[in-house]
């Protein structure tokens, strides 16, 4: 028997849930399916538990500046990785719980099983057939593991498995340095795991500009070696493995694979859509509606490989769950692009990175913080910010960083993109004494430099200190 319903949404992840609002504003005739746990993957095995990784690992770490401070004693602190292992996943349970709360109460809204398209407008889970006129599609992604690799799995670990480690191994090799490889790869090196990264790549965390890749690539490498620019094989070796590369040839107890992740849409039946898929098996997805082609189906989240963040993937499920239930979809404007990698300084790309400006006239300006004033005062003195800016008009188009406070300035410079501000109207706004953000306005100060003067001297052109270490 078939059952029908006004939308359908398969994936009770982010995008899942985010669509699931809106439907359910809009009729009450809905249904929601999701393979595996319900939760979300944020919530279970994604940024939440990397970041509570990342916060032991960072205040663990911090004791090696306890000394210049004055404070004695960090030699005999010590990390109980089965302690902070559980305070992770105490917190991470509570994170998941408060996802469940919203499918919980749905009752047989809420169905558990793996979709697979039959047609625009049905689909088949396990025995039953649910058909709809409007499907969502927000099925996620998962860890890319290679084939080759899959006799040696018993070794290998990805974030799918990481955080249910009672305790971490003394060696560990983590292989793919982008976002999620790079932030790994620091905290369990931080964590007390002896860590040799590997990245095919030459680029680490996805930067695009090479000053900010090669100052990021020298703070990494100050804390585990990186093996980058050639791919890395694996072979057994005793109870460990042996990770080798053109360059490299490494021991190791575990593997944290972070190859990066691939969309779930290879075994959802996409087939059954009647649409060209590209050579990933991915369908034309309009961005701005999550349309496919001009089909009653969308699809949102990581499984269209767009922008894999947690918050790209609840703007597509909410603009989504609006338009399946519209006759004509909305399209909406996508937000100022944003990324964040929470090493240590923190690495961030905003609006057009260096790569998508490539072509184009552009001013850059750049502050390092070996001299920033506060940043000395809190030993956070590294890393680097450059912005980009139009030449005629002076206007910030983007920044790539690898800077303290690196998360926070990076929101501002989004705004500042975002709302079309140019290198004088920043420099008109207050910066307060002593702050980090006083090195972002270095950066901005450089750009000011490379424009045209204007006439009349106004608060824009007012210098403090023109002291360097106070800035
Ligand atoms: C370690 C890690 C750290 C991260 N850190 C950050 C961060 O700091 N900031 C950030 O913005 N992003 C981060 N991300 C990315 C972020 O977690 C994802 O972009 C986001 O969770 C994607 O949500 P989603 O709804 O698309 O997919 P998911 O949450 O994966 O949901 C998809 C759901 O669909 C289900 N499903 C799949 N196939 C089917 C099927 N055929 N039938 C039914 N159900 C199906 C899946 O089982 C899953 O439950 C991180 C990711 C990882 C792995």
């Amino acid at each position: 028997m078939e059952e029908t319903y006004d939308v359908i949404i398969v994936g009770g992840g982010t995008a899942g849930l985010a669509a699931l609002r809106e439907v359910r504003k809009r009729t009450p005739r809905f249904a929601i399916v999701n393979d595996g746990p319900w939760g979300t993957v944020c919530a279970r095995v994604g940024c939440m538990p990397s970041k509570l990784l990342i916060e032991a690992a960072n205040a663990f770490h911090r004791r090696h500046a306890f000394e210049a401070f004055g404070i004695r004693g960090a030699a005999g602190l010590a990390l109980d990785q089965v302690a902070a292992l559980q305070r992770l996943r105490r917190l991470r349970d509570d994170f998941v719980a408060s996802t469940l709360q919203t499918t919980q109460a749905l009752g047989d809204r809420a169905i558990s099983g793996r979709a697979r398209l039959l047609g625009t407008d049905r689909l088949a889970v396990g025995k039953r057939t649910l058909r709809a006129r409007a499907i969502i599609l927000a099925t996620g992604s998962r860890p890319i593991m290679p084939a080759s690799w899959h006799p040696l799995r018993h070794l290998l670990l990805t974030t799918d498995t990481l955080f249910e480690q009672e305790s971490l191994p003394a060696r560990m090799a983590v292989i793919g340095m982008g976002p999620i490889g790079a932030e790994m790869a620091q905290a369990l090196s931080r964590f007390g795991v002896v860590i040799a990264a590997f990245g095919r790549a030459a680029n680490v965390a996805g930067l695009s500009d090479p000053e900010t890749d090669r100052v990021a690539r020298l703070l990494l490498a100050r804390e585990f070696p990186l093996h980058l620019g050639a791919k890395a094989d694996l072979e057994a070796a005793g109870d460990g493995v042996r990770v080798h590369s053109a360059t490299a040839s490494v021991m190791v107890d575990r593997v944290l694979v972070a190859l990066g992740r691939r969309p779930n849409v290879d075994d959802i039946g996409l087939e059954a859509l009647d649409v060209e898929l590209d050579e990933d098996g991915l369908p034309p997805v309009d961005p701005h509606t999550m349309q496919i082609a001009d089909l009653p189906v969308f699809l949102a989240g990581d499984a269209n490989r767009e922008r894999p963040l947690l918050h790209e993937a609840a703007d597509g499920g909410h603009i989504a769950g609006i338009n399946a239930t519209r006759p004509v979809p909305v399209r909406f404007k996508r937000r100022t692009p944003l990324a964040i990698v929470f090493t240590e300084p923190g690495i961030a790309v905003v609006g057009s990175s260096l790569r998508m400006l490539s072509g184009r006239k552009i001013l850059s300006g750049e502050v390092r913080f070996e001299k920033q004033g506060r940043a000395r005062a809190a030993q956070r003195n590294t890393g680097i910010m450059r912005l980009y800016a139009e030449p005629d008009t002076g206007r910030l188009l983007g920044a790539e960083l690898c800077a303290p406070a690196g998360e926070h300035m990076a929101h501002l410079l989004a705004l500042a993109i975002d709302r079309a501000l140019t290198v004088r109207d920043l420099l008109r706004l207050p910066f307060y004494h002593p702050v980090l953000e006083e090195g972002l306005r270095t950066a901005v100060r450089d750009l000011a430099a490379q424009l045209p003067p204007c006439g009349e001297s106004d608060l824009a052109a007012c210098d403090a200190f023109d002291a360097e270490a106070l800035d």
